[in-house]
């Protein structure tokens, strides 16, 4: 990610996301197919707005942390290059604790670059989001814009 320093700047000090709602709408699915296991996937798009949700399987089919298929996430970012997608967000879901990061994923934080969104099941009528951004183990809110 050489040259974008510019861009990079303005994120990091105004912490806003925009993602389209259907994308929002698909994660909340996906979790709720997925539960009570924890489920996993990218978010691709162009110009800085998630427009695609990619789902990928949770090889540790675990209720309370998630891992990636390398091969799977390998096949994906192919498939994102060969379209001129950019990977910028991960999604995980926390069928029932609250929609912020554990200890778990910020050690396993990789992206510094992207948004993590989680989604919580916790209360199951009312399904929360939330966007982080993870760098050097510390976790900032980001602010979600929703477009249509
Ligand atoms: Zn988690």
């Amino acid at each position: 990610m050489d040259g974008a320093e510019p861009t990079r700047l303005a994120f990091l000090v105004t912490h806003i996301v925009q993602i389209k709602k259907n994308v929002l709408n698909q994660m909340i699915q996906h979790s709720q197919a997925q539960a009570p296991l924890e489920c996993c996937g990218l978010l691709s798009g162009q110009d800085e707005v998630i427009s695609d949700l990619h789902t990928m399987s949770n090889r540790v089919k675990s209720p309370v942390r998630f891992e990636m298929d390398p091969l799977e996430l390998l096949l994906l970012f192919k498939s994102l290059r060969a379209v001129g997608d950019t990977h910028l967000g991960i999604y995980h879901s926390h069928p029932s604790t609250e929609a912020y990061p554990s200890a778990t994923d910020i050690e396993e934080s990789f992206y510094p670059d992207c948004t993590y969104f989680i989604v919580s099941l916790k209360d199951p009528l009312s399904p929360q989001i939330r966007a982080f951004q993870i760098e050097d183990h510390k976790v900032r809110g980001v602010e979600m814009i929703e477009l249509e």
